[in-house]
């Protein structure tokens, strides 16, 4: 082992979301950054999430809309779908987007060191055996799929196996009903699997708003999805043939199906990265203790992204660590990152936009004082084709003055809708702010500010 020591004013664990943002932004504010990457620049969001995602939801999307053709008078004949392709240019496009990433680590001066990091000492880590001391150290090293432990895991694949099928599934059983479920279940159904998804509890994208959730499960079934609530798997067993069967608490099991894709939440990946070396802190699940300032209980040592447990997006790992590296060089000391209010989308058949609270949430913070608006209808989109789903929005409002405190959306254009009303909702919009706000028409949108 070579014992070279090298010190940097930041060090930067992982190439992701949040280590390439901050690392790229110190760097402009003059600092001698270095970024160790274990695997694939552009971390889980280019390479096993957001990016891939974004393209099958594309494909399905597609899809639907060559169903949806024959209503507007269009005869498209039979069309063929080739996985492959599609996984080929997917593929492609991804490893383009991880040499733009170096590329642009390069063009920023930063130093990039390939290999696996942990920690030797207070402020200093080692990666493949060469030591490297940080004046500053920021964990960006983001989380990996989490299974259960139940017998015959191991026979079902997570959502980086489902960017390495290699063919359509004809049979798939999706377990978990969080965001990632929902979305890969739609594009999977869309696409031309026959999907079930198991859910232990009783309802879809918990934390979610009711009208959002009932939502998308309506659909969801008119699109032809089985959902089947109150499942909670306890295993899996294959065939000989490779059918897989899923075994369920105090019911008949399920099955056969082609692929099982476990959907079961995510945890912080800190394995092997020693953290105790450095005397950082953990909650139970090994997500790292941060401030409101992204500080660890080391000195000078700093966590954002899906490390930290906290808002697990890619938009907000970026905002934390470019906040920290203003904070931190270039002296600017109030800059941090409210995690309040965050818009997100669900890319869900159909499409889920969403900021601020629930209605239950609003209700249990300001009782009483809490109305809401809802709208339900047909998007002119399906006026002349056979599949109608409905738009369902909610706006949630408090106080005499009605500020708005939540925007829910479910349907078409949904995630591009939200983000504007996401800047109205943090800065004090009311709900005569939207009515005073001329609507555009014929949109969806203007369903937001005609609410009565
Ligand atoms: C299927 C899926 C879909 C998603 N879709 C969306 C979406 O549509 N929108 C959205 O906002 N978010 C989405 N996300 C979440 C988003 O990808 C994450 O929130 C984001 O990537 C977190 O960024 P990060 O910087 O914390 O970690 P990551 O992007 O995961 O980066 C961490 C990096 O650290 C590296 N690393 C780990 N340990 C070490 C070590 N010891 N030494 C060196 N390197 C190490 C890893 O290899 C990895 O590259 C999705 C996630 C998944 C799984």
């Amino acid at each position: 082992m070579t014992e070279k020591e090298t010190t940097w004013d930041y060090l930067v664990i992982g190439g992701g979301s949040g280590g390439i943002a901050s690392a790229r932004r110190a760097a402009k504010h003059g600092a001698k950054v270095a970024l160790v990457e274990a695997a694939r620049l552009g971390g889980t969001c280019v390479n096993v999430g957001c990016v891939p995602k974004k393209v099958m939801v594309n494909a399905a999307t597609l899809r639907e809309s060559l169903i949806d053709a024959g209503g507007y008078g269009m005869r498209l004949g039979p069309v063929g779908f080739d996985w492959s392709e599609l996984k080929r240019g997917r593929d492609s496009y991804v490893a383009r987007l991880n040499g733009i990433y170096a590329r642009n680590l390069r063009s920023s001066g930063i130093t990039q060191i390939s290999g696996f990091a942990r920690f030797v000492g207070p402020r200093t880590i080692e990666v493949g055996g060469e030591r490297l001391t940080g004046e500053h150290i920021l964990i960006a090293t983001g989380g990996r799929p989490h299974l259960p432990d139940v017998p015959g895991a191991d026979l079902g694949i997570n959502s980086d196996g489902f960017f390495e099928l290699e063919r359509m599934p004809s049979r798939v059983a999706v377990i978990g009903a969080g965001y990632i479920g929902v979305e890969i279940a739609g594009v999977l159904n869309a696409l031309g699997s026959d999907v079930t998804m198991m859910v232990r509890g009783d309802a879809l994208l918990r934390g979610f708003d009711e009208a959002m959730q009932s939502s998308l499960l309506e659909q969801m079934r008119a699109d032809g999805v089985t959902i089947r609530f109150g499942h909670a798997t306890t295993g899996i067993t294959a065939a000989s043939s490779g059918e897989r069967s899923i075994s369920v608490k105090d019911k008949p099991s399920c099955g056969p199906f082609d692929c099982v894709l476990w959907a079961t939440g995510r945890r912080p990946l800190v394995d092997g990265l020693d953290l105790g070396q450095a005397g950082i802190e953990q909650h139970k699940h090994g997500s790292i203790v941060t401030d409101e300032w992204q500080q660890t209980s080391a000195e000078k040592i700093y966590a954002v992204g899906d490390v930290t447990g906290r808002v697990e997006l890619t938009p907000v790992a970026i905002a934390a660590g470019r906040r920290l590296a203003d904070r931190v060089f270039d002296g600017q000391s109030s800059a941090k990152l409210d995690y309040e209010n965050v818009p997100t989308v669900v890319f869900s058949h159909p499409l889920i936009g969403t900021v601020g609270m629930t209605e239950a949430g609003a209700r249990a913070k300001f009782g009483d004082a809490v109305r809401v608006y809802n709208s339900r209808f047909t998007n002119m989109y399906y006026a002349l084709t056979e599949r109608r789903p409905k738009t369902v929005m909610k706006l949630v409002v408090t106080g005499d003055d009605e500020r708005v405190v939540g925007i829910h959306v479910a349907g078409l254009g949904a995630d591009e809708m939200i983000q504007g009303f996401a800047v109205a909702l943090r800065m004090g919009a009311t709900k005569a702010d939207l009515d005073r706000t001329v609507a555009i028409h014929p949109t969806a949108a203007e369903e937001l500010v005609t609410l009565s």
